[in-house]
């Protein structure tokens, strides 16, 4: 599962130069991703603030899954990297940017276009039934799509991610029915997942020390890793 390769990709257009592995590719979210991020964007208005527990949540998975695979290859991580498994939040008004980073398992260039984007996962069109009776955006989680929370909050999200098994490619999407797929700038980066929310006007209340540091406290109780979030110098 975790490794899982599946090439039933839809590739829309690629702007690849032959033999050249830099360049960005598009594709096209599944249909029913479409409706699901369509709906999130424009008609969820409560409980925006999930967005932080699922993405933190997938960070946490992220680090579980590293720790969980390192019992089993013990020469993947030496025991300092192990005791360094971590969650990053950081938060940018000027650019509008809140970033939530881990140190966990990454996502390959395939991953990130199969678990972001492409592959079938049953509980959307479960989730978009659910939404029809009832507008709670709170129970995404439980549909294994928590992911696009993140849109309840951000018109734009950039998600860079490396994997040991790969380079460092970055995935990123305006929910306008296609996400695209690059190798990142500086490949120097290390081993992870940092998800970048592009901030909506209409969401400036989370770009903040003090809200953010709400949401650890009411959604990272249970969360084994450590976060870490920047101080407000004054
Ligand atoms: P779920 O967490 O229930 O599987 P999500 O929509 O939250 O559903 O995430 C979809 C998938 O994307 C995850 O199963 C995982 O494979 C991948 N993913 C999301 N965030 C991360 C991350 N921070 N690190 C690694 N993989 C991730
Ligand atoms: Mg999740």
């Amino acid at each position: 599962e975790l490794f899982h390769r599946s090439s039933e990709s839809v590739h829309l257009q690629s702007s690849k130069d032959s033999g050249h592995d830099s360049a960005e590719e598009s594709f096209e979210f599944r249909a029913e991703v479409q409706r699901l991020m369509n709906i999130i964007i424009h008609s969820l208005y409560s409980n925006k603030e999930i967005f932080f527990r699922e993405l933190v949540s997938n960070a946490a998975d992220a680090l579980e899954k590293l720790r969980f695979l390192s019992l089993t290859n013990r020469t993947l991580l030496s025991d300092e990297s192990l005791d360094n498994l971590k969650i990053q939040i950081d938060f940018d008004p000027e650019n509008r940017t809140i970033t939530i980073e881990d140190n966990g398992i990454g996502m390959t260039k395939q991953e990130l276009i199969n678990n972001l984007g492409v592959v079938a996962r049953s509980g959307t069109l479960n989730f978009l039934e659910q939404l029809k009776e009832q507008k709670d955006s709170s129970l995404i989680g439980q549909f294994g799509v928590g992911f696009y929370a993140a849109y309840l909050v951000a018109d734009k999200v950039s998600v860079i991610s490396k994997s040991i098994y790969d380079k460092a490619y970055v995935w990123e999407s305006t929910a306008d029915k296609t996400f695209t797929v690059k190798e990142y700038a500086d490949q120097s980066i290390g081993r992870g997942t940092r998800v970048i929310l592009h901030v909506r006007q209409d969401s400036t209340e989370f770009l903040n020390e003090h809200a953010l540091r709400q949401l650890v406290d009411k959604y990272c109780r249970f969360i084994t890793f450590p976060i870490y979030m920047k101080v407000e110098s004054n």
